[in-house]
């Protein structure tokens, strides 16, 4: 398997798994993607049904990293996947709440979002990739909450990576905040932000812009864009349909609750390889940018201006950054298509495919999409809180909003949870008179020592504080 950019670099030249796992942006400023996704047969697909996770796994990440030794990869896989880090050995459980829907349980991880399935996996590959090179790392990045702790749990204490993250200062949850700033480990460090998300994304995007810094640090990214990440989800797109379909071969709907794209395009990848999923449910929040792409074909990304702040705050996004990925596919593949569509996007703002061959691509992948508002969402909590005894996360309730909106009693339907409601207990409060509960882990966690340093929001003095306190590059 080799990958090359959705813009045109590396086409005459594909790159192995291993180059793009620690390059962030392509040279093109494009996104890496495989050359062609990797297909399943019906009997290979059979013959995983009722394995173990780990087992798909890497029969999964084998097709994409096969770079990687399969011993090499088995050991990546069973420490990134533990019994004790998701709560149980099925890693990625189904919960059927009656016949025909399910939630799939991908937030038992760590830091109690589905990002943990990605960052644990990312953790275990940098380690590896980087001892093999002999190289050392340093991750800067920028969160409003779940991608900054699910990526500093999975690189705490890691030889050869120390991890910078930019939080806004103030802005986040109790939870999220202590999730962070309690980390006792060396290797990562807390910069508070004085300023907004937007703020902390500007300062990356500007330090990562000067290529002789960059070098010098070894800067890299664990941001959504790193191809590796999908990889990773679509392992339980694979288990999830075959837990959850009514024979072999029988197709399956998932309802995924989305915001930079990254989560409901593994659900694309693995039907392209061959998986039996019908409908891919497009959730999203009051932000609904990709709800207006698939309803109209036109592609209107919002400035920080028109981005609101909701009660499911990790799908306030309004520029999906793995959304490039997938109009490569529905441009059939062809870079400069694609380069040129981004180009309009920067010049214009906007760019729409109805009318053109793409948008009947776009219609074809089997995508629908719809957008709930916190009334929504406060009522489905409650709702499948007494329909089902259940409580559901903020996130997870859009989606199953949307979801049972587009609900077909012919194919069963699976909503991806993506966070534990524990994370978010305001709204649970609000929608159910009373906190959710939380892992034992967890408890007393806002009352730990907490460590960060707080920054003006200016790249220059994040530049300093790198200069002064990150390793150079080995
Ligand atoms: C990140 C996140 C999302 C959005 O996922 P994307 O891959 O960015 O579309 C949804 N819900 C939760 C809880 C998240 O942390």
């Amino acid at each position: 398997m080799r990958y090359v950019s959705t813009r045109g670099a590396w086409h005459d030249r594909p790159q192995p798994f291993l180059a793009i796992l620690l390059e962030g942006l392509a040279p093109d400023g494009g996104l890496a993607v495989p050359f062609s996704y990797p297909a399943f047969s019906a009997g290979e697909l059979d013959a995983l049904a009722g394995r173990p996770y780990r087992e798909v796994a890497c029969a999964v990440l084998g097709r994409y990293a096969d770079d990687i030794p399969p011993a090499d990869l088995e050991g990546i896989v069973a420490r990134a996947y533990t019994e004790e880090k998701f709560g149980g050995d099925a890693i990625v459980p189904l919960r059927e709440l009656e016949p025909g829907l399910a939630l799939l349980r991908v937030s038992n991880g760590p830091t109690l979002a589905f990002k943990d399935i990605a960052l644990q996996l990312l953790g275990e590959l940098f380690e590896y990739a980087l001892a093999r090179a002999g190289r050392t790392m340093t991750i800067l990045g920028a969160t409003s909450g779940d991608t900054g702790s699910s990526a500093e749990v999975a690189m705490r204490g890691r030889r050869g990576i120390d991890v910078f993250m930019l939080s806004p200062k103030g802005r986040m949850s109790p939870f999220q905040q202590a999730q962070m700033y309690s980390l006792p480990d060396p290797n990562i460090h807390n910069l508070a932000i004085e300023g907004t998300f937007d703020d902390c994304q500007d300062i990356v995007k500007a330090i990562n812009a000067d290529a002789a810094f960059k070098a010098r640090h070894a800067i890299g990214a664990v941001n959504s864009s790193n191809g590796a990440r999908i990889a990773a989800q679509i392992v339980y797109y694979v288990t999830g349909t075959l837990a959850a379909r009514r024979a072999p071969g029988a197709p399956v709907d998932f309802a995924v609750p989305s915001g930079n794209f990254g989560n409901i395009l593994a659900a694309h990848a693995a039907k392209r390889m061959g998986v039996p999923i019908r409908r891919l449910v497009l959730a999203t929040n009051e932000n609904d940018v990709l709800d207006e792409f698939f309803r109209t074909g036109r592609y209107r990304p919002r400035g920080a201006a028109e981005t609101h702040a909701t009660s499911s705050p990790s799908m306030d996004i309004s520029k999906a950054s793995n959304f490039e990925r997938f109009v490569y596919d529905a441009v059939g593949r062809d870079p400069a298509r694609l380069a040129a569509l981004w180009r309009e996007l920067e010049s214009r703002g906007e760019f729409a495919l109805a009318g053109s061959p793409a948008w009947d691509a776009v219609r074809g992948a089997g995508f629908v999409s719809g957008r709930s508002t916190h009334a929504d969402r406060v009522a489905t909590i409650r709702a499948i809180h007494s329909r089902y005894g259940d409580v559901v996360d903020p996130h997870t309730a859009d989606g199953l909003k949307v979801g049972i909106e587009h609900r077909d009693p012919a194919v069963p339907l699976v909503c991806v949870e993506t966070a534990l409601p524990a994370k978010f207990a305001a709204t649970i409060r609000e929608a159910l008179g009373r906190d959710p509960g939380r892992p034992a882990a967890f408890e007393g966690l806002e009352s730990r020592p907490q460590r960060c340093v707080t920054l003006p929001a200016r790249s220059g003095a994040v530049r300093d504080y790198l200069a002064a306190h990150a390793r150079p590059a080995a």
